[in-house]
Parts: C-alpha cells; structure tokens; sequence
C-alpha cells in the first residue's frame, strides 16, 4: 500500500474544522454525501442523514430551499443528537440563502457548514449585498462556508467580461478555456471577497464543480496551483450505474493521486427506489482501492471462469462482503483496525490457495472436478478444511471469530504488554 501522507502533499490553508470533523491540512480525505428528500419532511431527513453517517459518511448536506426548509434544520439536528448521530450538516443556499439565514438563526446555528454557490447568490447590484449577508452569517456563527462554482450556474457576469477580454487579445483562447479559466476565478475572487468581508480563511473550502472528466481534472489542477484553500471534489451531475461510479473515479483518482482533494462527494444518480448510500460506498471505495484511507475490509475474490462449477463461490463472496459492511457501523468502535482486514474468496485451486495466503483469512473453494473441499488460511496457514452443505456458515464463523480475536480488547491488552 502506498504511503496516503506522501500524496496528501499539497499544502492548505485550515484546517477547516465542521463540528468535529477537520478538512484539509494533513487531515484525511474526507466522505460526505447529500440526501434526496424533502428537508421540510423532517422524519424522512432525519432517516436519510442517519442512514448516510452509518455508511460512513463524514459530512452530509442537505438542501435549504425554503422557509419550510431552514424551519425544520433545527429540529433535524436535535433529533439525530437523539439518535446518537453527531454527523454535521451542511445547508446547501441558493438564490434566497441570505434570507433564510437571516430570519432563521436556530437553522443558522445548527449547520455546521454552509455552502455558497457564486453563481446563484442574486443579480446585479444586489449579489454583492446578498453574498455579503450570507458571508456576515458565518462570521456571526463561526461557521465556515464552501464556495461551490458549478458550471451549470456560473456566474454569467464573470463569462461575458472574460469573454470580452479574451476577444481583445492578438490570439484570443479556445472558449472551453474560459470556461474553465471563468470557474476558478469565481471561486478565488468570491474566496477574497469573503476573506475582505472578514471571514478568515481557515473557514473556506473551494469547489468548482463540472460534469465532464478531462474539464474537472484541468480547473482542479489550475485552482490547486492557485490556491491554498482546502478543496471539495466530485463530479457534479455523474450519471448513474457503472457510468456514473466509473466517470467519478476516473477524475477522482487522476487528481487525488496528485493531493488535490480534501474532501470527496460522489453525485451518483440512483437507480428508482435504489439506495442513497451507494454514493458513499463509492466514495469509500475510491479512497480504499487507492491506499489512501480504509473503512471497510477488503474483500478479494476472483472473477470466476470455466474451472468454477457453480454460481456458489460468487454467493458466498457476496455474502462475505454484505456481511462485513453491515457490520461496520459497530466494529467501526469494538474493533479499531478491523477496517484494514482482507478477506479472499477463491473459485478453484489454480489462484485459490496462494490469494488466500496473503489476506488475513482467505477461502478456496473446490472448482469443477476438484474434490469438493474448501482448504481456510488465518494469517497464511491452513487451519481447517471445510466440506458439506455449511461452508459458507462455518466460513463466517471464522471470520467473526478471527476479527474478535485480533481487533478485540483482548488483542489489545496483549500488544501493550
Ligand atoms: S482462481 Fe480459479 S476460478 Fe478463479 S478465475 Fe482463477 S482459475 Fe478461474
């Protein structure tokens, strides 16, 4: 595994502390997420928010759109806190931000964050005043902000005067340059303003959000070598299925691997009815498969191929993997370092025993014409050969009682002697 501090090398300004979680500095990538639902349905966002931190989600943000909206944050708060779930919330404002932060303060005081989209702050004259309100509001509460640019609300005011400039030069630039060149300078020259308004900067995280993966790797690379603010990356608008999860990664990896992102949002579309966590499965696993942080532990199973006799060994990977995911949320705090566990599944003996060796518990099970057998590897010695209708029971069993022994209290105690 790579080493995740050599490649957090870009420096920041921050940290950024939300509640108490820290973005930027030397601080881990950090997940976070958005629900889906109404804020004003108060039972439905307490329950999408809280099924987004059990994932793992760090920060979660919901929208406040309305009065209904930032009347009902307060109450969202509190009942999480009676839930025992402290994740903090982010308001996401557009257009009408500065009117609702004003007449709510419960709502003011109970984000831990609020994110400014430039581009949707007001018109004219009165965008600088409203983008100052809002700004006052955060110093008022000591809140930091996200200066969110999104390409598909940029700040038209900024185009047409870059736009004109570029049209006074000898050469004048490609359009899709200015474009870019037209986000970062929404978001630095909005961070400034917020900084002259009296906001310091270890209270702003900048973004600038686009939807295709070459123009989001360019503006990134152009507002990291510009900047210092810590920085919130995701593809915005990724689409949905493999699309989306594969578009995501492949902008995410190419900047992560260069230390640009401190915190990670993947705008995954979900299938009709499908589940809200999956964009912070991806998120995770983005971050795992590149050695940058773990959460959850690593399930290595073979693709399958002519040796394998049934659709059993998939099953049973699967389940291994379903299984050690839920039990997450509560090993996250029985059982610290859990997360960094890999457990093999194996369809035959050609790759089966030699994978199983090098995770922690590992499983080969018996390919076509091999003696239906299934030798487990602990720590890269064979312990036990399982047989019969029960593998896969017993195979959990092992695992539970290998993650109990070697991340317990007990195994605790044992390494401090
Ligand atoms: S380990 Fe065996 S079953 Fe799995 S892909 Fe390799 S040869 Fe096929």
């Amino acid at each position: 595994m790579s080493d995740p501090d050599a490649q957090r090398a870009r420096h920041t300004t921050g940290p950024v502390r939300i509640g108490h979680v820290t973005v930027g500095g030397s601080a881990p990538v950090v997940v976070q997420s958005m629900t889906n639902t109404d804020t004003a349905d108060i039972a439905a966002t307490v329950e999408q928010v809280f099924q987004l931190a059990r994932a793992g989600s760090e920060l979660v943000r919901i929208t406040v759109n309305s009065e209904e909206a930032a009347r009902a944050v307060a109450p969202i708060r509190d009942r999480l806190a009676q839930r025992g779930c402290d994740v903090p919330l982010i308001g996401d404002f557009h257009f009408n931000g500065h009117k609702l932060l004003g007449k709510y303060p419960d709502c003011a005081e109970a984000l831990g964050k609020y994110r400014i989209n430039p581009g949707n702050v007001g018109r004219g004259a009165k965008r600088d005043q409203q983008y100052a309100t809002m700004i006052e509001t955060a110093c008022k509460y000591a809140k930091p902000v996200r200066i969110g640019v999104n390409w598909g609300s940029l700040d038209q005011e900024l185009v047409v005067r870059l736009m004109d400039e570029n049209s006074q030069r000898a050469t004048p630039r490609d359009s899709s340059e200015i474009i870019h060149q037209a986000m970062v300078v929404s978001a630095l020259e909005n961070a400034q303003r917020a900084e002259e308004l009296g906001l310091s900067a270890d209270k702003i995280i900048l973004s600038c959000k686009m939807s295709g993966v070459q123009d989001l790797i360019a503006v990134y690379r152009d507002l990291a070598a510009r900047s210092q603010y810590p920085l919130h990356l995701g593809l915005t608008e990724a689409g949905m299925g493999a699309k989306g999860i594969v578009a995501s990664t492949a902008a995410l990896a190419v900047l992560l691997q260069e230390g640009i992102g401190d915190t990670i949002r993947i705008s995954l579309t979900p299938e009709p009815g499908g589940d809200r966590t999956q964009e912070v499965i991806v998120a995770q696993e983005i971050l795992q498969s590149m050695g940058l942080r773990s959460f959850t532990p690593t399930v290595v199973a073979c693709p399958g191929c002519g040796r394998t006799s049934s659709t059993y060994f998939q099953q049973l990977a699967k389940d291994i993997q379903t299984y050690l995911r839920h039990q997450m949320p509560l090993w996250r705090n029985e059982y610290p370092g859990v997360e960094t566990m890999t457990v093999a599944v194996m369809g035959c003996v050609v790759n089966g025993p030699g994978e199983s060796k090098h995770a922690n518990v590992g499983i080969s099970l018996p390919g076509t014409g091999e003696v239906p057998v299934a030798p487990v590897y602990v720590d890269g010695e064979k312990t036990v050969t399982l047989k019969g209708e029960r593998i896969a029971e017993e195979f959990h069993v092992i695992v539970d009682d290998y993650v109990r022994r070697t991340y317990g209290p007990a195994a605790h105690v044992h390494t401090l002697r």
